[in-house]
Formats: C-alpha cells, sequence, structure tokens
C-alpha cells in the first residue's frame, strides 16, 4: 500500500478577541485565523498490525498516545472499525518544523494531516465538512487546520467562515525557547480579570461576531490593504500574558520600534509575530531585532503567509 507524506501548516491568530463563557466550558470566540508556509512534515503508511506507531525526534513532543497526531489516528480507528480492520494499523512519523507549544497549532496541525492522510490512505471519501466535524472532536484549531488559509472561527474556534486569502505577506516569528504559557493558565486568568464584560445571551453573541464579520480588519483583508491589516490585529489574551511574561512584551515591543506593518502575540504566546510587506524586509528586521534583545534563547523565523491547509505529497 502507498505511504502518504503531508505538509501540515502552523497558523498566526491575527484576531484573537473572547467573548464570554460557554455551557461547556470552554470560551465564546471570535478569532482570524491565518495559516503560514513554515510546516511540519507528517508521514503515514498502512502495517500489518492493528497497532497505531508513531515517531518525532523532537525532544518536547511526546511520541504516545498523548500525542494529538496519534489521537486522530485512534480516532479514525474507532470510527470506521471495519476498513481499520481491513486495512491494520498505521505507522505515523513526524518531522517538527512548527515550534513546539508556541501558539502557532503546532499539534493540531499534524492531527489534521493524519485525518486527511488516512481519509485517502483508506479510500474513505470523506468530504472537507465531514473531516472539519471529525477534527471538531479532537480539538478547536484543528478543523481551520485541514482547509487553512484565511478564516473567521467563532465558537470555540471549530465553526468556520473562509475570507479572502491573504498570502502576500511575508511573517517573522519570535518565540523565546525557555518560556512556555499555558494556555488553560491564559484562559483563566483573562476570566479572573475580565470576565465582567462577557455577554452570554445568544443575540448578544451574534452582535459580537457579526462585527468582526463586517469589521475594519475582514475588509482590509478582503481589499489587500496591508497597512491596515497591520493596524488592526488584536489578541485579548495579550492582556493577561504581556504583564507576566515581560520578555514576550520586549520582543514586542522590539518589533514595534522596526519597519513593520504590524506586531501581536499569537494565541496564548509566547510566539510574537511581525507582518511585513517583502521577505527582505522580513529578514531585516529579524536581524535588527536578534541584536537589539541579544538573547540566546530568542528564535527567530521567517516565513511566508499561505493560502493552504494541508496538502498532500505522493510516495511510494
Ligand atoms: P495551539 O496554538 O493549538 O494552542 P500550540 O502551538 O500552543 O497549540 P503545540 O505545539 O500544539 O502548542 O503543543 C502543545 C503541547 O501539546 C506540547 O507541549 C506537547 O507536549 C503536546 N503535543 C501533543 N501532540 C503534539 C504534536 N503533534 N506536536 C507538538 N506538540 C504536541
Amino acid at each position: 500500500m502507498q505511504s502518504y507524506s503531508l505538509i501540515a501548516p502552523g497558523k498566526i491568530n491575527l484576531y484573537l478577541e473572547i467573548i464570554g463563557d460557554r455551557p461547556d466550558g470552554f470560551h465564546e470566540l471570535v478569532m482570524i485565523l491565518q495559516s503560514i508556509e513554515l510546516a511540519d512534515r507528517i508521514d503515514i503508511k498502512a502495517n500489518d498490525t492493528q497497532a497505531i506507531t508513531l515517531h518525532c525526534h523532537h525532544p518536547q513532543v511526546p511520541a504516545d498516545e498523548t500525542n494529538l497526531a496519534y489521537r486522530a489516528a485512534q480516532l479514525m480507528c474507532k470510527t470506521f472499525p471495519e476498513v481499520y480492520a481491513n486495512y491494520g494499523g498505521v505507522d505515523i512519523s513526524i518531522t517538527k518544523n512548527v515550534p513546539v507549544a508556541a501558539g502557532l497549532a503546532g499539534g493540531s496541525t499534524d492531527a489534521a494531516a493524519v485525518l486527511v492522510g488516512i481519509n485517502l490512505m483508506w479510500g474513505l471519501g470523506l468530504t472537507k465538512p465531514e473531516l472539519e466535524a471529525l477534527a471538531a472532536k479532537l480539538g478547536s484549531d484543528i478543523p481551520f487546520c485541514i482547509s487553512g488559509g484565511t478564516a473567521i472561527a467563532t465558537g470555540r474556534g471549530e465553526t468556520l467562515d473562509p475570507i479572502p486569502d491573504l498570502d502576500h505577506l511575508w511573517v517573522i516569528l519570535a518565540k523565546h525557547r525557555n518560556i512556555s504559557v499555558s494556555t488553560p493558565w491564559a484562559y483563566k486568568t483573562y476570566r479572573q480579570h475580565y470576565s465582567k464584560n462577557y455577554v452570554s445571551e445568544p443575540e448578544n453573541i451574534k452582535i459580537r461576531r457579526e462585527l468582526v464579520n463586517s469589521g475594519a480588519l475582514v475588509s482590509a483583508i478582503t481589499h489587500q490593504n496591508s497597512r491596515e491589516i497591520g493596524n488592526l490585529l488584536y489578541n485579548d489574551l495579550e492582556k493577561v500574558v504581556l504583564p507576566e511574561y515581560p520578555l514576550v512584551a520586549q520582543v514586542k515591543s522590539a518589533f514595534a520600534n522596526c519597519e513593520v506593518l504590524g506586531t501581536m502575540m499569537s494565541g496564548s504566546g509566547p510566539t510574537v509575530f511581525a507582518l511585513c510587506e517583502s521577505e527582505s524586509q522580513a529578514k531585516t528586521v529579524a536581524e535588527k531585532v536578534k541584536k537589539a534583545i541579544a538573547d540566546p534563547n530568542l528564535d527567530f523565523w521567517v516565513t511566508k503567509l499561505s493560502s493552504g491547509g494541508i496538502q498532500l505529497q505522493v510516495t511510494h
């Protein structure tokens, strides 16, 4: 049987607004998610056993059933037991390029790649909406990772509305190797400080979503107005993460002092990104900030925004 190689891009949040609490314990969000070209590579092939195996050499990535990619394979086996019995288990190999625990959906994109890959390998013929529904059972960011591009994500982040692609801009990512921000801590702390502003009535939630849908950032993206896009980046979680992690705030200030379109923390951090018009501009700014901060634990990546989600490379 063929083996499949899949390219699994990371994402940044161009916009993240926390609207309120949901009955399921998650937060009600409105986000604008954007794929980037920086991507993991996932190789999958059928084995002759009934086991799922996973290999990944990155020291921070678990190679057991707690890996989201492993859980995606498990979900496919449980959902399609007869096909699984027919084809056998799956060997998964992850080549990690997306920084780990960085707010860039690294684990989510690996899981999305496994869902897409097994769908092809087993000839299931699942459509994108069907794959997204399966993905939503595993995690809020995983449905977006399947089709990627640029999209408004609402609910927990799993309800998607694609908007025009924004793939002409470049982005610098900067992340401290020795800082990790717990996503549950960030949301819990936000709730402690800001829950008085939460809305809960369905009508009010709808109004807040529509404000983003018809708002200035979506309009700037539609018109490819790079300056405006840079000015309108937004992330509620910065209010709790930046005061607690001054080194992350320092990176944001350093980018803001350079010729960039805009700068923002992605998701719950600690990655800070800066949007640029061109690759050369992004590389120049990255060098400048690297010299200004001179922290050996601060890593930089320069990549492009991408219009695609999981992509397939057929091997033998
Ligand atoms: P998100 O942006 O979706 O909140 P993230 O980019 O902040 O996610 P991940 O890179 O997915 O974070 O890693 C979070 C944790 O998940 C890691 O500490 C790691 O132990 C675990 N993990 C499980 N599976 C994976 C995977 N395939 N790749 C990376 N981390 C994984």
